[in-house]
């Protein structure tokens, strides 16, 4: 079958479309196997090209994590899928016997694996995944949002939803607006009620952004994102901060956030080492909050909004397979606004 592999880490060079591997096997009753029809960028897949530490592949190892797929497959066990249904797939895979799998909180789970990363990924004409995973969906929604909604959805909704639980009176503050998290995040928000502050380094992305309902726009090339915001509020500064870059925002997300305010992270694309006045943390009362993926519950909540035709993913571009690596290209370039889908079974 056909892939967009890497054999050896590096630069985006390294990307190749094999056409050598074996379609995979269903081996666990609990399975299925799932024919792609599309597979969406993260942030994700160029760290995985580059190398992670502490993850070893074995190469020819087929990249994505997201995917949107038809059901080609079910194992004996599988309840609920049939051949022929529409799906997307939940990238993270839990042991599902551990303290935290049973209380319900996958994404803790000591074995909690992501597709891609920890295991063959999805851009590929054939994944076999837990069926736990997967989740049938109408087969009217467009295959490029349908691909490019679980990754980025899931994780905003878990930071938005339920660990800032972002209510209508807040102030939200989201960096990088144009990522898939910060766009789904914007979404969420905006269904909440909340008012937004979306930050870009371009006019053209902020402007993008308002149309989808973001409040204030705020350019950081020319101002100062904590200073402007705390002048606009009279100092007060905003409720809630969703941060994804890390040190190069960590201060001004600080300066930004007022009292009892509440910063979630879920990633660190400028560097992992940040500085924080504990003084400030707790005369401020705030609370910094991890987050990562999502839990099963989670997934249910974000699949419900697509049925309902909410929440679709804005879409930046759509390549075919064999141009996989330019759609890396474009996902390294910074350029996009919104997701980087790449189609896998148009051949
Ligand atoms: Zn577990």
């Amino acid at each position: 079958m056909r892939a967009l592999t890497i054999s050896s880490h590096g630069e985006l060079d390294r990307i190749e479309v094999r056409d050598d591997l074996p379609v995979p096997e269903v081996k666990r009753a609990g399975d299925v196997r799932l024919r792609v029809r599309a597979a969406a960028l993260n942030h994700l897949d160029l760290f995985v090209v580059r190398g992670l530490p502490g993850v070893t592949l074995t190469g020819p190892w087929p990249l994505g994590s997201d995917a949107c797929a038809i059901v080609d497959f079910v194992g004996n066990e599988v309840v609920g899928l049939a051949a022929g249904d529409f799906v997307v797939v939940n990238p993270g895979l839990s042991d599902r016997t551990c303290e935290y799998c049973r209380d319900g909180e996958q994404p803790l789970c000591p074995r909690f694996g992501i597709l891609g990363e920890h295991l063959p990924g999805t851009l590929a004409e054939y994944i076999v995944v837990p069926a736990v995973n997967v989740r049938k969906v109408p087969s009217n929604i467009p295959i490029a949002e349908a691909a490019a909604f679980t990754l980025a959805t899931l994780t905003a909704w878990r930071m938005v939803v339920t660990r800032a639980r972002v209510r209508p009176s807040d102030d939200v503050l989201i960096w990088g607006i144009g990522g898939g998290v910060a766009l789904a995040a914007l979404q969420i928000c905006k269904q909440i009620g909340a008012r937004v502050w979306a930050v870009s380094s371009s006019d053209d992305k902020l402007e993008r952004a308002a149309g989808l309902g973001a409040d204030e726009l705020l350019n950081r090339t020319r101002v100062d994102v904590g200073k402007a915001i705390r002048e606009r509020t009279a100092k007060r500064g905003v409720t809630v901060v969703i941060d994804n870059v890390g040190q190069a925002t960590w201060a001004s997300s600080l300066l930004a956030l007022g009292r009892r305010g509440r910063l979630v992270t879920c990633g660190a694309t400028s560097g992992p080492l940040v500085e924080t006045d504990v003084r400030r943390l707790f005369w401020n009362q705030w609370s910094i909050l991890g987050s990562t993926m999502g839990n099963d519950a989670e997934f249910d909540a974000v699949v419900a909004e697509l049925r309902a035709g909410r929440l679709l993913p804005p879409i930046d571009s759509v390549y075919p397979l064999a141009d996989g690596r330019a759609a890396f290209e474009r996902l390294a370039s910074g350029q996009q606004f919104g997701k980087v889908v790449i189609t896998v079974d148009d051949v």
